[in-house]
């Protein structure tokens, strides 16, 4: 198996040719954090090591377009606005939400981002009640009443909670519409590094410095600027997924597929099923119509991370063994997250949201609605301490104190434990943890899947998960409680 790290969505494999130039992004990691880093070409690594069920599905995969928004974005100019209050690095969810908020409050901001038109690539989805309690509802395009879960063949759970997917155009769309609205200006480029002056210049890839008060790193995985001053050993999911036409599926309209952990798929392929049974993937779909479908085989976490041409080729066996014939892709997803590991040095002069500021929910990748509900918290003490006369470090130290605040570490602390709980977890440890999960009170598992609850009620949570699990799966939480006490 690969050894998966990430730069964004591309995949970068340690290679065992140390001659080979590393390609590592301008920004971190830096080289002498990843060493021996090859970057392949999608096409060229998938198709050397697929098996021929997983190359048919792939032929079928179109040439990746990219959508862009018709907005006309007011630029930069740096001859007539040369300081700004704020300039954030990146135009992701976490980016446009702190300088649309920002800026409504009359500071000048800068977004820097070499794609700033471009529709964002992922399929992002979301429990509704998350969304509703940001008030962006109308930011989703479809919507399930229940999500089904299959712990195995004859386990099957649903989950009375509403989950949707959000309609990313539109919700690009909308933030970028009221970013304008709200005065940010926007320079197209990558940023290359910051320097310290009295008022922090930011060195694009296309010359340019951009002088501002508070920059603000947005950079999503990539990590541009926030410094890292411990080892980064993430977690990493990896998942496949493909919004396609198909003749039929078996899933019910009205729910969406959670997750399904059935293996019988991988019966008559012992191979696949002995690596299946010891780090394990699950099926993930949205079904919109009888005919079209979003499908996505997942590995929850892993360290390293599984590679992707095993996850197309048990997808493909999957796909196959459900009697779904694929008639046309319309896009795929080549998911990579990483997940846990180290928070940045706290606190530091470049501040971070988003992917770059260890947002990520360590147990389960989910960030989204997360980040968006913390954006006006970051950009409230943005406006608040720069309007109270403060900068630099100091006000760099006070914000980062708003986005992580002690309560919030005791709780990435607990998420990281659930983490190192799933990655020792092989395929029935797994299903014996997901069926005393999901048959926790819902304000249970709600709410860590949600970064609702802090430490006491996570360790409420932890005790009921107790309780519920089988003695098997006491035995494995117990072992690993001591395991982690160990290290
Ligand atoms: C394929 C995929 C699917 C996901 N699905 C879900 C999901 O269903 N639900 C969920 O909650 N989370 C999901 N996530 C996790 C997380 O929500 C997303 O990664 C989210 O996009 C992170 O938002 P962000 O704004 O921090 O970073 P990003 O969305 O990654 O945005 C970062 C931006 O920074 C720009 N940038 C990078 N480097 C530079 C530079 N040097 N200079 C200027 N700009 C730069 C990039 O062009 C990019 O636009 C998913 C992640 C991936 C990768």
């Amino acid at each position: 198996m690969d050894r998966l790290l990430t730069s964004h969505n591309e995949l970068l494999t340690f290679s065992p040719v140390p001659s080979q130039k590393p390609k590592v992004p301008i920004c971190n990691p830096s080289p002498k954090k990843t060493p021996h880093l090859e970057w392949r070409s999608r096409t060229a690594f998938t198709r050397r090591r697929i098996a021929a069920d997983a190359s048919a599905l792939l032929e079928l995969v179109p040439e990746a377009k990219k959508e862009s928004l018709d907005l006309d974005l007011p630029l930069y100019d740096s001859s007539k606005s040369p300081n700004m209050d704020l300039a954030v690095i990146g135009g992701g969810p976490a980016g446009l939400a702190v300088a649309e908020r920002v800026a409504a409050a009359g500071l000048s901001v800068c977004t820097i981002e070499p794609s700033p038109n471009i529709v964002w690539p992922n399929n992002y989805g979301v429990w509704m009640d998350e969304f509703e309690s940001i008030g962006l509802l109308d930011c989703l395009d479809s919507s399930w009443p229940a999500a089904a879960v299959h712990i195995n063949d004859s386990i099957r759970k649903v989950l009375h909670r509403p989950y949707a997917r959000v309609d990313r155009r539109r919700l690009k769309s909308k933030m970028l519409s009221s970013c304008i609205a709200n005065g940010v200006r926007f320079h197209q480029t990558k940023v290359l590094r910051a320097v310290h002056h009295e008022a922090r210049s930011l060195l694009c890839s296309d010359g340019t410095a951009i002088p501002a008060a508070v920059v603000l790193d947005a950079t999503g995985f990539s990590r541009c600027l926030v410094r890292y001053d411990k080892p980064y050993n993430p977690g990493y999911q990896v998942a496949y997924g493909i919004l396609a036409e198909v003749e039929e599926h078996p899933f019910e309209l009205d729910k969406m597929l959670f997750m399904d952990w059935r293996d019988s798929h991988l019966d008559s392929k012992l191979k696949l099923k002995l690596r299946n049974a010891a780090t394990p993937t699950f099926l993930y779909a949205m079904p919109f119509s009888s005919e079209r479908i979003f499908l996505e085989e997942t590995s929850l976490v892993a360290r390293p991370g599984v590679a992707m041409a095993e996850i197309q080729e048990r997808m493909a066996a999957r796909l196959r063994h459900l009697g779904i014939r694929i008639k046309y892709i319309e896009e795929d997803e080549h998911c990579v997250i990483p997940m846990g590991g180290p928070l940045p040095v706290l606190p530091q002069r470049v501040v971070g949201i988003g992917g770059t500021a260890g947002m990520v929910h360590p147990s389960t990748g989910y960030m989204i609605a997360r980040t968006l509900a913390a954006a006006p918290l970051v950009a409230d003490a943005i406006v608040q301490y720069l309007g109270d006369g403060h900068g630099g470090a100091e006000l760099a130290a006070r914000v980062w104190r708003e986005l992580w605040p002690i309560e919030r570490r005791r709780q990435r602390e607990f998420f990281c434990f659930g983490m190192d709980v799933l990655l020792r977890l092989d395929l029935e440890g797994t299903r014996r943890f997901f069926d005393a999960f999901f048959d926790l009170e819902p304000m249970y598992w709600h709410g860590f899947l949600s970064s609702r609850l802090f430490l006491p009620e996570l360790v409420a949570c932890g005790l009921s998960l107790f309780a519920h699990a089988s003695n098997t799966g006491r035995l494995e939480i117990v072992a690993r409680v001591r395991f982690l006490w160990l290290i």
